[in-house]
């Protein structure tokens, strides 16, 4: 499964430290962020709560870029 997600970030350098953070979020098998469009790819790994998942995305994005937001909606 994979979703979309609308993000704030202030450039690019953030932008790269933020998918490194998705990527190694546990319950993603892949992310991808693209800066031009303020976009977050996710795929999720088969099973999981993705709403759940997005908790620790959220928070992992939070660890390495404190200006980061990720929307849910
Ligand atoms: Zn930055």
């Amino acid at each position: 499964m994979k979703k979309t997600y609308r993000i704030e970030v202030d450039c690019a350098n953030c932008a790269n430290k933020m998918e490194d953070a998705a990527k190694k979020t546990k319950g993603v098998k892949d992310a991808s962020v693209n800066f031009m469009a303020l976009k977050m790819k996710v795929e999720f790994e088969d099973g999981v709560d993705e709403k759940e998942v997005m908790q620790d995305v959220i928070k992992n994005c939070k660890v390495v870029e404190d200006d980061s937001v990720i929307y849910l909606d």
